[in-house]
This record gives C-alpha cells, structure tokens and sequence, in this order.
C-alpha cells in the first residue's frame, strides 16, 4: 500500500540536490502531520457509526440479528493464529479457490453476491467452520450443496453441520447475500473511515482491503496464511467495466448487463483480491523479456499514466534479473476514483486517479514479489512488505548507483529519527502498521542488510526466499534463515538490533 502522506515526503531530486537540500526538505517535511497522525483521505466521509473501533465487531455496525458483543464473543478461540491479529481467519481448514459471482450498479450501493467457496479441513475435528463475514443480509448458506445452519455473530459466518468435519475432508461452502457493505474503520487502517468496496458518486466502484477488509465485501478466510485461486463473474450494466486479477477469460451479454469473467491461478491472499468497476479504456502491451502487460486507465489519468509507466516494460525485467521471474501471467494497472492511496492487488495494482507517478507505479510493481508471491505470515511483520518496495523502488530510481542510493538511505534515515517513532520496527502497534516508519525505516534496515551482507549473498539470498516460500507465506525468522544461509553466518543479532 502507498499513501500520499508519505509519498508526498520525498520530493528528492537525487541526481541534481546537493546533500544539505534533501536534508533541509525533509527535516522541514517531515513535522508532526506526518505519518504518525495520516492525513484522512478526503475524498471519503468521516464514519459517523463506529467511530471507535474495537478488536470485534461494533454493535451498531452490524445487521440487528447479531447480539452485541461481549467480554468473550462465543467466537473467541477462532483464529488463523497470527498473534498480532486474532480476529482473523481460522487455522482448521484451507480455501483452494473463491468463485464470486456478483451484481453490481455503481449506481445502487449493494452487493448481490453468491460466493462458493471450496477447500479442505485440516483440522483433526472441528465441530464448525467459520469465515470472516461482516455485515449483509445472507439468503441461503450450502454445505456441498445442501442447506446447512448457520449463524453470523459478530465478523464470524459460522458454518453448523450435524456431522463435525474431519481432516481431509473436501468442501464446497455456496453463500448467497445482498446489501450495503458496512461502512467502519479498520483498527489497523488508521487514515481510512472504512476498508473493502466502495461505491463513487454512483459512477464507478473499487476495492481496498489490506489488511482486513475483503471480509466487508465477501466471506473468506482472511489472512495471507491461507492463500487460494480466484474466478470472478460480475454482472455491471451496459458500457461499465469491470477489472479483477489475473486474466479476462469472457464477456457475455445479457438482458441485465454486461458479464466480465476474470480468473487468477495463482495463489493469492483475500486482501489482495480485486473488483473495479468504471469506464477505461484497455490498454496492452508487452515486456522486452515478453511479460504479458494489460492497463484499465480512466480518461483523466491518461497523460499521468503514460508517463508514469514509460519505464515499465524494462523495470519489470529489471526487476526479475534482481528477485527471479515475474511470478504471475499477467501485470497491470487500474485507476480509480479514491483519493491518495494505492494497493498492489495482485497482477492488477490499483492507483489512485490523482497519486499517479513513477515512484508509485515502481513501489507497486516491487510488492508483486515481496507482499503478494511471499506474503507475511504475521501482519506484525509489515516491514519486510513497505520496507522492501520502498527499498526497491528507490534503487529503481537511482539506477543502484551506490551513492545515489546511499545518499537517499541517510535522507531516510534522518527522517526517520526526526519522526520520532519509539516503537520497534518489528513491532508496531496496530494504528501504526502504515507508519512513516514501516515504510521508510523498513527500507534503511534493507540496506543496512544489503551492506552487511555484500550483494552477491543478498540478492542470492532473496532469489532463494522466492524460490522457497513463493506463493505462500514466510516469517521474519524464516527469511532470516533463507539470509544466513546465503550470508555464511548468523544474523540473529543483526535482526533484533533493527527489529526488536
Ligand atoms: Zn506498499
């Protein structure tokens, strides 16, 4: 994810500012407004419901059917186990692949969805199975294929069969459900009244969920540890649009709209799963080495965009000289109508109509490896996500030269300090997880490794963590290990130096 907050910071002009300028900006630019209390997007309305948000849900947040909350909601204990996130996902089961078929009218706000969801259990026994679910009137719930109870309590749609499911055993769970998704701020999205699908001026619609908001927009296992495929059939009416990841299999025209079918077989995190809908125009085009390149630009990102993008076609091989191949099929970009902030959704990377430059569109193209084809296994852990594209990013733009790049390392490095956040990289509190720091004190631990380890280990290193843990997840210990082992010798203390 990029902010404008903090993209707006580094103004720096590396091949022409002399030292003390790039210092004086940033120490100027980086006063109290700064990351630590971001700026709110303006574009969206200030949440006049949930305000406050809570580890669980709100009670005003959710359909009336669903009992208020208490000290230890009945789904306590449901988790993916990631600490730093129990709320999150369930760790007794594992989607293989989502199908949502949809309706949508950026002209009416809601969703009216079936979402067939199939997997395996990989618990030994459990009594139920739960998704992460907030909000919506559900229809009907099928449990391979045939009514099952339920009950939606909290952020938890809980499966209730007669029989407990055992290990191994295969399922196809079918959710049907409408509404208006709920509007309510993410306690780990701190410049943002609301996380999940949004709805513009009943012109266009888009998706922002990292870290927890695809739950408010279809039921899933919420977490990147459980990562599966994607097919996406979405109805709009005639002359929209709609934008997902992976490849556009098929239109099909019909007497309510106009059906896009998108598919993605590769393994992807919910939060990276997109649906944009509007009026672009599709523009394709191909790598040096042959990556396959497809863009959905709205008219009036046009000059930005082709701008921006100039360079893609080289940096994306640049980039896979440095990190290994691309991973997915496809890559692109969509712009949308939502002010300041872009998200790397996985081959189809969504940029903000007005916060289109290269800087973007480069730290973007960097999470396709280090976020979406290794994804954290603990949210807590989100430096090795910003740290690492903003790392990249700026040896994109100053080409690696080792001063150039040395230079924008100290500017880094001073405004980081400037800032002022005492908390450990490696852990954030929650508010702070899209801190200046993550990101900018992510990327001088980068290179401080880089230093400590020379580049021939480091960029070994990382074609081996890819080559290890890509399409899945990998924690801080094991990509620490991937390192030692490329470096020769422990970095145990070198890591809780930066990170603890
Ligand atoms: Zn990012």
């Amino acid at each position: 994810m990029k902010k404008q907050a903090l993209q707006a910071k580094f103004k720096i002009h590396l091949q022409i500012a002399p030292v003390f300028v790039i210092l004086g900006f940033l120490l100027v630019a980086c006063g109290e407004d700064d990351a630590a209390t971001p700026t709110p997007i303006a574009s969206e309305p200030v949440a006049t419901t949930a305000a406050t948000p809570t580890l669980f849900a709100s009670p005003t947040a959710v359909p009336s059917a669903t009992p208020p909350p208490t000290e230890t909601p009945p789904f306590a204990g449901i988790s993916i186990g990631d600490p730093y996130a129990p709320e999150l996902g369930n760790a007794g089961y594992d989607v293989w692949e989502y199908d949502l078929i949809m309706q949508l009218d950026p002209a009416v706000e809601n969703i009216d969805a079936t979402v067939q969801i199939s997997g395996e259990v990989t618990a030994a026994e459990i009594e139920t199975l739960s998704l992460d679910f907030v909000g919506f009137e559900i229809a009907e719930v099928l449990l391979d294929n045939r009514p099952v109870a339920y009950t939606h309590l909290g952020d938890k749609l809980i499966i209730q069969p007669s029989l407990p499911f055992t290990a191994g055993q295969m399922f196809t769970i079918s959710v049907a459900y409408s509404g208006n998704p709920v509007e309510r701020p993410s306690r780990y999205v701190g410049f943002a009244s609301s996380v999940g699908m949004s709805f513009v001026d009943g012109q266009s619609i888009y998706v922002l969920s990292e870290p927890d908001g695809s739950r408010f927009w279809f039921p899933n296992n919420d977490h990147p540890r459980d990562k599966a495929t994607y097919r996406f059939e979405i109805t709009v009416p005639q002359g929209l649009t709609v934008v997902a990841n992976g490849r556009l299999i098929q239109e099909i025209e019909s007497e309510i709209g106009r059906t896009f079918i998108w598919e993605h077989d590769y393994p992807m995190a919910s939060y990276l799963a997109t649906v944009v809908v509007g009026e672009f125009e599709r523009i394709e085009d191909a790598s040096p080495d042959g990556i396959f390149l497809r863009h959905y630009v709205n008219d009036v990102a046009q000059t930005e965009f082709d701008s921006a993008t100039a360079d893609l076609g080289e940096a994306i091989d640049w980039m896979s000289d440095r990190f290994g191949p691309y991973p997915f099929e496809a890559f692109g970009y969509v712009t949308a109508d939502v002010s300041g902030v872009s998200l790397e959704t996985q081959t189809m990377v969504l940029l903000a109509n007005n916060m289109i430059g290269q800087r973007t569109v480069m730290h973007e193209l960097a999470h396709m490896w280090f976020g979406d084809w290794v994804s954290l296994d603990s949210w807590q852990q989100m430096w090795r996500n910003e740290g690492f594209a903003t790392y990249v990013q700026l040896m994109w733009e100053t080409q690696d030269d080792p001063e150039d790049l040395q230079l924008a390392i100290e500017s880094f490095r001073s405004a980081v300090e400037e800032n002022g956040d005492t908390f450990p990289l490696g852990d954030p509190p929650p508010g702070q997880l899209f801190s200046f720091k993550t990101y900018f004190g992510g990327a001088v631990f980068v290179h401080e490794l880089r230093q400590e380890m020379g580049d021939e280990a480091f960029f070994g290193g990382l074609q081996n963590y890819f080559a290890t843990y890509g399409g899945g997840t990998a924690s801080d210990d094991e990509f620490r290990e991937i390192m030692e082992a490329a470096h020769g010798a422990p970095l145990d203390e070198f890591f809780a130096e930066w990170l603890e």
